[in-house]
């Protein structure tokens, strides 16, 4: 029992977390890990996962890699929201019931707002709403509610004006017309997208694995349609990742025929230090997915003051361009890629704030 507990705490601390909750309730059949990253900014937001986990194990492992990732998500975005997220283990499809979600935000509503969840893979809106029925920690509910609801426009935004820093930095003008760019998934965020550039006068073409999808962005915008396993070959200037994760890699990047790559998906480097070099090795601009993507937790975010208004979250997401644009000015100037870049400036801020809170500060 004693080696179990310290192998978990040498685990948590390898990355810094603060603080790792396990949860359980028998009555509900709830088992979720919360991990607490970073609250140096603000309250830890991200997530919360429900997944058929082999072990608890891989799922001790996926929150603590995740939650790290959400601290680093939003200081480079300029949030106060520090990094947290939360895995459920079990099957979204058959292992579902309200007391568990009730069961969970029973525990949240414990943290006393240190942590907050939103949805993520395997939970929805609705089960946010049952969250919700047990604490106020809670974000991406619907409108309805006061929430900020669906998040995809503003992520659309944000990718769209990430975007235009990249071929910036990779093309050296920030001009759409005529630019052809290939869109993997043409979903929530991918459609949005898609319109933002036929407005800009970009020449899209447009995949995604769902015909029905792949019809309903085709019949609404002037695109050229290609099938899912060509995207990556297409001669394009910019390749817009908005599917899943993991494409980009030592297979697939041997092929692409791109100059920039910007996009909405999350984690899409197979192995981020490999395959980033492997991007940069083909002089490829990389726009790292956590920065580019962040119009998402920005939408949330802005829930969190108070009421959510939604002009502010999309004027924020715009701001991803000026993000971006010194993320690529900071690689430059270390000679380092991109993400190594993003990830700089998040530390960067965070020891910054924390250095400034060793002037004493009365209760006010
Ligand atoms: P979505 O499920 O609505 O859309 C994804 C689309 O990709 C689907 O239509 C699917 O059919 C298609 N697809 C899947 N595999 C494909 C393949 N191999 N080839 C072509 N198409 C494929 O999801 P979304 O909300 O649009 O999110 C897209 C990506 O952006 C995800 O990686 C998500 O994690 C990330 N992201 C989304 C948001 C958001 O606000 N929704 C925020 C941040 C990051």
């Amino acid at each position: 029992m004693h080696d179990e507990a310290s192998a978990v705490f040498s685990h948590i601390a390898r990355n810094d977390h603060e603080q790792v909750i396990f949860c359980q309730d028998a009555a509900s059949g709830l088992k979720a890990i919360i991990a607490i990253h970073d609250t140096t900014l603000g309250p830890a937001l991200g997530g919360c996962r429900m997944y058929p986990y082999a072990s608890e194990d891989e799922a001790l492992h996926d929150v603590l890699r995740l939650s790290r990732g959400m601290t680093y998500k939003s200081a480079v975005a300029g949030l106060n929201l520090g990094g947290g997220k939360a895995v459920i283990i079990g099957n979204p499809k058959t292992d579902k019931k309200e007391t568990l979600w009730r069961a969970l935000g029973r525990f949240i509503a414990g943290l006393g707002g240190r942590y907050v969840t939103a949805e993520d893979s395997g939970s929805n809106l609705a089960d946010m709403e049952t969250v919700r029925l047990e604490t106020r920690h809670v974000v991406g509910v619907s409108r309805a509610l006061g929430g900020s609801g669906d998040p995809s426009p503003v992520t659309a935004l944000g990718v769209f004006s990430g975007m235009r820093a990249a071929i910036e930095e990779g093309l050296g003008h920030n001009n759409f017309a005529g630019l052809k760019v290939a869109v993997q998934g043409c979903g929530a965020v991918g459609y949005h997208l898609v319109g933002h550039l036929v407005r800009a006068g970009a020449h899209v073409i447009a995949t995604d694995k769902d015909q029905d999808v792949l019809a309903r962005v085709a019949a609404d915008f002037p695109v050229e349609v290609t099938a899912p396993e060509k995207i990556l070959q297409t001669p394009c200037d910019v390749l817009a990742p908005c599917a899943m994760g993991g494409i980009l890699n030592s297979q697939t990047i041997d092929q692409l025929r791109c100059r920039v790559v910007a996009g909405a998906a999350n984690n899409q480097l197979g192995h981020e230090q490999e395959d980033g070099r492997r991007l940069a090795e083909r002089g490829i601009t990389y726009a790292p997915d956590f920065v580019i993507n962040a119009g998402g937790i920005i939408n949330v975010a802005s829930e969190l003051e108070g009421y959510y208004n939604p002009e502010r979250a999309l004027a924020q997401a715009q701001g991803i361009h000026s993000t971006l644009r010194t993320v690529f000015a900071h690689a430059k100037e270390h000679n380092i890629l991109s993400f190594a870049a993003a990830n700089e400036l998040a530390r960067k801020r965070l020891n910054a704030i924390n250095s400034s809170r060793r002037i004493f500060r009365p209760a006010s």
